[in-house]
C-alpha cells in the first residue's frame, strides 16, 4: 500500500540547530534555500563562483565553496546536474561527510546506478519534487504544496527518516502529501517518461506534422491545431486537475466519441513492446551505461542528434505561428 506523509507526520524541531548546505544555486537549489529558510532553517550555499552564486547572495544567504559547505552542512542537499555530481561528491563532499550527517538528493539516478555510495554511518535521502523549481518556490510562496518523492537509501544515523520528513516539511512537500518511494522507483519512472512517454508524444506530433503538410494542409493550421495554440497544454492540465477522462466533458459529444472510438487504434498492439524495451534498459543498467560512455566521449550522439532536431523546418514555421498567436 502506498505510504503518503503530510505536515503532521514531519516535525521541524528536528532541524533545529542545524546547518543545511545547499550545493548549486540553480532550479531547485534556489527553490529549496528559499523555502527552508523561510521554514525556520538555517541555509548556506556552496557553489562556484559565478552568476548563480552572486544570486545567491544577493538573496541574502550565506555563500562559500562547495567544500566549505560540505564542511558546515549537517544535511547536505546535492543539487547540481546529475551529470557532476560524481566528481563533485568526490572531491569536494566525501571528504567533509562525518558519522550521523546526511547526503539529500533531488533524483535518484547516480546513487540508485552506484555511481555515488556515501559510507555507511551517513544518511542518503531523497527528495524529487515532481514540479520544477520555480513551481517548488511559488505554491510555497502560495501557502500550497508541490507533489514529491521521498525516499531512504541508507539510513547512517538512525533518524534518517524523520530527518527526511523534516526537510520534505520544510520545502512544502509534505502539504499536499508526500508518496513514499525508493531510489530506484524515482529514477525508473523518470526514465521510462523521458524513454517512453515523451518520445512517443514528439514521434506523433511531429510525424502528424509531416504526414498532414504532406498532404497539403497549411503549416501554419497544422502546427497550430497540434500544439501552437496551447489547446493542447490546458487539456493536459485538465487532465491533472479533474482526470484523464472526465476532462472529456469539456470537448464535444464528436470529440469524445472519435477520441474513444480511435483510442485502441491508434497506435499499434507491438507498442507494448517499445514499453517493455524501454524499461528494459532502464532496470539493466545498459541506457545509465550508454549514458555514462556519451558524456565521457564529450557527446557526440548528443550533440549530433539536437542539431537534426532544430534543422526541423518545423522549428521555423513555429515561429510564424508564434507571430500569428501575438507572441
Ligand atoms: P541546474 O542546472 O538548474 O542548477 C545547477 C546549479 O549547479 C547551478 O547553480 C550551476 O551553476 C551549479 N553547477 C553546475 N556545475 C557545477 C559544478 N561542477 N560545481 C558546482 N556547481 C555547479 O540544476 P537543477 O536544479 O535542474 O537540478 C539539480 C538536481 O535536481 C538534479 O539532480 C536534477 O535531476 C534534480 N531535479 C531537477 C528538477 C528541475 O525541475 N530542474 C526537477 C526535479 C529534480 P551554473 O548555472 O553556473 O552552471
Amino acid at each position: 500500500m502506498t505510504t503518503i506523509y503530510y505536515d503532521k507526520d514531519a516535525d521541524l524541531r528536528l532541524l533545529k540547530g542545524k546547518t543545511v548546505a545547499i550545493i548549486g544555486y540553480g532550479n531547485q537549489g534556489r527553490a529549496h534555500a528559499l523555502n527552508l529558510r523561510d521554514s525556520g532553517i538555517d541555509v548556506v550555499v556552496g557553489g562556484v563562483p559565478d552568476a548563480t552564486l552572486d544570486q545567491a547572495q544577493q538573496d541574502g544567504f550565506e555563500t562559500m565553496s562547495v567544500a566549505e559547505a560540505a564542511a558546515q552542512g549537517d544535511v547536505i542537499c546535492l543539487l547540481i546536474p546529475d551529470e557532476v555530481q560524481q566528481l563533485v561528491y568526490r572531491e569536494e563532499i566525501l571528504p567533509h561527510l562525518r558519522p550521523g550527517k546526511a547526503v539529500d538528493f533531488a533524483h535518484g539516478y547516480n546513487v540508485h546506478y552506484g555511481l555515488i555510495t556515501p559510507p555507511p554511518n551517513t544518511d542518503v535521502i531523497m527528495i524529487a519534487p515532481r514540479m520544477i523549481g520555480v513551481g517548488v518556490r511559488d505554491a510555497y510562496v502560495a501557502g500550497k504544496g508541490v507533489p514529491a518523492f521521498v525516499a531512504v537509501h541508507q539510513d547512517g544515523s538512525g533518524q534518517a527518516w524523520p530527518k527526511t520528513l523534516a526537510l520534505a516539511r520544510a520545502l512544502g512537500c509534505t502539504r499536499n502529501g508526500a508518496i513514499e518511494s525508493t531510489f530506484a522507483e524515482e529514477t525508473e519512472l523518470d526514465h521510462f517518461s523521458e524513454h517512453f512517454v515523451w518520445p512517443a508524444v514528439f514521434r506523433v506530433l511531429v510525424g502528424s506534422y509531416e504526414f498532414l503538410t504532406a498532404r497539403g494542409y497549411q503549416p501554419e493550421a497544422v502546427l497550430m491545431e497540434l500544439w501552437g495554440s496551447k489547446e493542447a497544454a490546458e487539456v493536459l492540465a485538465q487532465m491533472a486537475d479533474v482526470g484523464i477522462f472526465r476532462q472529456m466533458d469539456f470537448h464535444s459529444p464528436t470529440s469524445q466519441y472519435g477520441t474513444l472510438t480511435h483510442m485502441d487504434s491508434a497506435l499499434p498492439p507491438e507498442t507494448r513492446l517499445c514499453m517493455e524495451a524501454a524499461l528494459e534498459e532502464i532496470k539493466d543498467g545498459s541506457f545509465a551505461r550508454e549514458w555514462e560512455l556519451e558524456q565521457a566521449a564529450g557527446y557526440p550522439v548528443f550533440t549530433k542528434l539536437k542539431q537534426a532536431a532544430f534543422a526541423h523546418p518545423l522549428n521555423e514555421m513555429e515561429e510564424e505561428v508564434r507571430k500569428l498567436a501575438g507572441e
